[in-house]
């Protein structure tokens, strides 16, 4: 596994120090020197935990931790508190505002690696529930929930910048039929291997894939124009298509095929929440599923 990375916020050059020392090279050690710093270093930087010092110039340590806890990108990160206010007071501040762990200077080392452990720990355990919160547990790609949280994160994200944002509904055909045909068992594989074609043909840095409900799936492309999403679409019905799975009770084909519906939200579009979004997808594949299945249908 990787070693963890620790994110040290102290004006003291010499606390910096004793820090790192401290925690190399079992764990990857940053510092900066005030919050400003931080909070730039954070906008590209993934960290697992933060050594927070309370006196700084500028922005102490507890409006720093407020802002922290307020920006969703940042909220989940664990703090420890190292400060040189050493009253119950100062302490339960800090951890009312968020802080996982409270440290007084002057600290000890086997204080401070101890501590830092345990919240990693506890991150660790974290992540990996949420991870498993997230995918759907038949086909492996992110789940309904995953979905939701993603998409409203997304939707919110183009709409402010202006940048058009598509969507795919993905709707396997007649898959009913395949059940009743073949058994629940080979609907479940055949779901698996639907699923995970997506996933490997929709691989655009920020392109997001999950299982929206039975045998429906939806793709989340930012950035992507009407024509991009339309020729994805258009790729993932072949896809799918070409696994040749059979399905010799399908009317439309003698092998498992998808009706995809797309749509784009563009600058200026009215809508006003993401889930108009979701249902004029919906309709779209609806359309597909009119026009003869196996098919992608549009809805401007
Ligand atoms: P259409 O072409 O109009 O989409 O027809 P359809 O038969 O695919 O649609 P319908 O909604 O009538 O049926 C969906 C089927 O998907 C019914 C359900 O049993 C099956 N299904 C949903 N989830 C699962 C699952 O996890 N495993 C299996 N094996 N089947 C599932
Ligand atoms: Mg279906
Ligand atoms: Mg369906």
């Amino acid at each position: 596994m990787k070693s963890a990375k620790i994110l040290i916020v102290d004006d003291d050059e010499l606390n910096q120090v004793i820090l790192t020392k401290t925690l190399t090279p079992k764990y990857q050690v940053h510092c900066v020197s005030s919050a400003a710093q931080m909070f730039t270093w954070l906008e590209d930087n993934t960290v697992d935990l933060i050594l927070l010092d309370i006196i700084m110039p500028n922005m102490n340590g507890y409006d720093a931790l407020k802002q922290l806890k307020h920006d969703e990108r940042t909220q989940a990160i664990p703090v420890i508190i190292i400060s040189a206010n050493d009253s119950t007071d100062d302490e339960a501040k800090g951890l009312e505002l968020g802080a996982m762990d409270y440290i007084t200077k002057p600290f000890g080392s086997a204080i401070v690696r101890a501590r830092v452990k345990n919240q990693l720990t506890i991150k660790q355990k974290n992540d990996l529930l949420e991870m498993l919160a997230s995918i759907d547990g038949l086909t492996e790609i992110p789940n309904r929930r995953y979905f939701d949280e993603h998409f409203a994160r997304e939707w919110r994200r183009s709409a402010r910048a202006g940048l058009p944002l598509s969507i795919l509904m993905i709707d396997i055909d007649f898959f009913k039929r395949y059940n009743d045909h073949y058994g629940h068992q080979k609907g479940d594989e055949c779901l698996r291997r639907v699923a995970q074609a997506l996933v490997n043909n929709c691989q655009r840095g920020s392109d997001f894939i999950a299982r929206y409900g039975g045998e429906e799936f939806v793709a989340v492309l930012p950035g992507s124009e009407e024509q991009t999403a339309m020729a994805l679409a258009n790729k993932l019905c072949n896809v799918v298509r070409d696994l040749s799975i059979t399905h010799i009770d399908s009317p439309v084909s003698d092998k498992v095929t998808v009706s995809i519906g797309a749509t784009t939200l563009t600058d200026g579009g009215e809508d006003s929440c993401e889930m108009e979004l979701v249902e004029k997808a919906d309709k779209a594949m609806y359309k597909a599923k009119e026009q003869g299945r196996n098919g992608f249908a549009f809805y401007g």
